[in-house]
């Protein structure tokens, strides 16, 4: 496809799942793509994929809540391919420790806030420099968790970081409509996924009992969790010209999940 040609992409978490996934989708569609994950995440071989199919990629190692790296990857990533950076993909996510609220360390709460949260604000303090000149797109990865769902077990700091998302997306597409740059929200319900491997569980867990009224995960479109490449694929429409008149919103791709 040529629906990206001539942009260049800033992706955060693009090591793994949803993120992967994009990275691959918008360089198929033509954009070149900086690529932000930490060292022990795959990028490198997301990286090598993308450039064994002839596309442009950038992996840069980054913590996306260290304000001096990503200064650095921003600027990396822009040098990299022509000096704009016209799409930003901040998803780089984790759900951190999930705990009762009275047993969440504030060194906890902070670790999942400082990445998703202040990982969102920093992805885009320092791609907009990027951006201004030429207008664009950016999507941040929120959750139907803190949103329109709140039962996952433990997930007081993972929800209050992802209904902040929202909030900062919506403050970030008024203040950048000036400049023709588009900011939305996307909220994803169960996808298939590695999150949940780096999720720490307090044995406590199993004493928080939040009524559910449906087996968890349950998708009544899907029958199980979406597919990374389902959420790609929103995220290849809304980096679009398709998307023109789409900002300061926030879009559920659950297959249904919230209704039940
Ligand atoms: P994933 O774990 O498969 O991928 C996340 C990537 O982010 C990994 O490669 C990881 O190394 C990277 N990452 C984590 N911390 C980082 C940091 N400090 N700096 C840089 N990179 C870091 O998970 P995913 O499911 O693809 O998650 C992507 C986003 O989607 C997250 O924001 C998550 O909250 C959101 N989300 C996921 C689901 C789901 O069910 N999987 C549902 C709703 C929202």
């Amino acid at each position: 496809g040529t629906l990206l040609s001539g942009k260049t992409a800033f992706i955060t978490g693009a090591g793994s799942g949803i993120g992967r996934a994009a990275a691959l989708t918008m360089a198929r569609h033509g954009a070149a793509v900086g690529l932000i994950d930490l060292m022990d995440g795959r990028c490198h071989e997301v990286e090598e994929e993308i450039r064994s199919e002839g596309g442009r990629a950038l992996f840069v190692d980054t913590d996306v809540s260290n304000p001096e790296r990503m200064a650095r990857a921003a600027a990396s990533v822009a040098r990299e391919f022509g000096g704009q950076i016209h799409l930003l993909f901040a998803n780089a996510g984790i759900n951190g420790t999930l705990a009762p609220i009275e047993d969440m360390t504030p060194e906890d709460w902070d670790k999942t806030l400082n990445v998703n949260l202040k990982g969102s604000f920093l992805a885009l303090k320092y791609s907009i420099p990027y951006m201004k000149q030429s207008g664009g797109s950016i999507i941040i990865t929120s959750s139907i968790n803190g949103n329109r769902k709140f039962s996952g077990f433990g997930m007081c700091a993972y929800s209050s970081s992802k209904a902040g998302q929202v909030a900062f997306a919506k403050m970030a597409a008024l203040e950048l409509a000036r400049y023709h740059i588009r900011v939305n929200a996307i909220c994803p319900g169960a996808i298939d996924t590695n999150i949940g491997e780096n999720t720490n569980s307090t044995p406590q867990l199993d004493k928080i009992s939040i009524p559910v009224n449906y087996p968890e995960g349950s998708q009544p479109l899907e029958h199980g969790p979406g597919h990374p490449q389902q959420v790609a694929d929103l995220v290849l429409f809304l980096s679009s010209d398709h998307a023109s008149h789409i900002t300061g919103t926030e879009i559920y791709i659950d297959g249904a999940e919230t209704l039940l």
